[in-house]
């Protein structure tokens, strides 16, 4: 397998992605969790509270030491479904709005739109579910494949809950074939990024005798992380960092994975052709003999997709394919049966394209 020298200059960037704090229904501040995820070593983190930008207004975004926190919220519509996280944006927008309309908004303001938790389902009465219903909506840029706190709250029930509240992270599997295959349509018609939330709130939970943090922010940030892939290092400048993170994701170049399972830091996806070498997020024609390449840093169970079917798998940490129909190609890996990493598109255009 080539490892062409540009490949290094690739530089990556772990973060955390839909995090909430006391400035809404979150257990701990902003710097607080700051420090948190400092400790852990995280590069980034997203912070989506509740119809407020209060800490963004408070001037908490940009650098804290070598973590950048970028600081947007979640807007839902009136009945409290269809939850959407929106950055790089200055207000928040009236809650009266129905999701159609949030969405063009945040879209018209240049903001960065992100589908939360699409297909929640749950089985508790205390705890409903917030699925996206409003489909119509367009301009969005992302859609959360992965919600940590959807998949746990789907999991649980009244024989388990015990169980589930002592070890949360054990029941993390993986996206629901659901929302990829409605991601890999989407992804037919226009760019659209899958990204993870941990949704993390931490609030805390009594049952019978016992009370539980749900979801200690320093055990959640140890799940669903974010993988930004970029060909430039993010810059010191909070601004131009800023707009480099919001256009990376809005350009799919980011993989998500479990850590659960694994430190996925180091997964390379891209695609070479005689005069391209591209990495997610890009398109290369199919002029020329394309060939991808996997490595994954950990022994697992590597598909190839083709438009959402697996047209390669290989176990073990490479996998190569001779890309022999044009279409939007992604990785999945998997240790156990466990999902692990998740990529997102490469895209193969017809020879015409060129
Ligand atoms: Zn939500
Ligand atoms: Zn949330």
């Amino acid at each position: 397998m080539p490892d062409p020298q540009n490949l290094h200059e690739w530089h990556e960037y772990v973060g955390v992605a839909h995090i909430h704090s006391t400035d809404s229904d979150g257990s701990k501040s902003i710097p607080e969790i700051i420090q948190i995820g400092q400790k852990l070593g995280l590069d980034f983190l997203m912070f989506a509270d509740h119809m407020t930008l209060r800490s963004l207004h408070l001037g908490l975004e940009g650098w804290h030491k070598k973590t950048f926190v970028l600081i947007g919220y979640e807007i839902h519509d009136q009945n409290n479904k269809n939850h959407f996280l929106a950055f790089d944006v200055n207000e928040v927008l009236p809650a009266e709005l129905t999701p159609k309309e949030y969405v063009k908004r945040i879209n018209q303001m240049g903001g960065l739109g992100i589908i939360a938790h699409p297909d929640e389902t749950r089985n508790l009465p205390q705890f409903p579910a917030y699925p996206w219903t409003a489909w119509d909506a367009e301009g969005f840029d992302g859609i959360e494949i992965w919600n940590q706190m959807s998949e746990w709250m789907e999991g649980i029930n009244r024989l388990n809950q015990l169980k589930m509240f002592l070890s949360p992270r054990r029941f993390l599997t993986s996206p629901t074939t659901k929302t990829l295959k409605i991601w890999d349509e989407l992804n037919k018609q226009r760019k659209v990024c899958g990204i993870s939330g941990v949704d993390v709130h931490a609030y805390p939970y009594k049952f019978g005798p016992f009370k539980f943090v749900i979801f200690p922010y320093k055990v959640q940030f140890q799940s669903l992380r974010v993988h930004l892939v970029l060909k430039q290092a993010l810059s010191s400048d909070d601004r131009m960092a800023k707009r480099q993170m919001i256009d990376s994701i809005r350009k799919c170049r980011l993989f998500i994975s479990n850590y659960r399972r694994g430190d996925a830091k180091g997964f390379r996806f891209y695609a070479e052709s005689k005069n391209q070498l591209v990495g997610m997020g890009d398109s290369i024609s199919q002029a020329k003999k394309v060939i991808f390449f996997v490595y994954a840093p950990l022994r697992c169970r590597i598909s190839l997709l083709c438009d959402g079917n697996v047209v390669r798998e290989e176990k073990g940490t490479h996998l190569q394919y001779l890309a022999d129909q044009p279409g939007n190609y992604r990785v999945e890996a998997y240790r156990g049966k466990k999902g692990w990493i998740f990529s997102n598109h490469i895209r193969v255009l017809p020879p015409s394209h060129s």
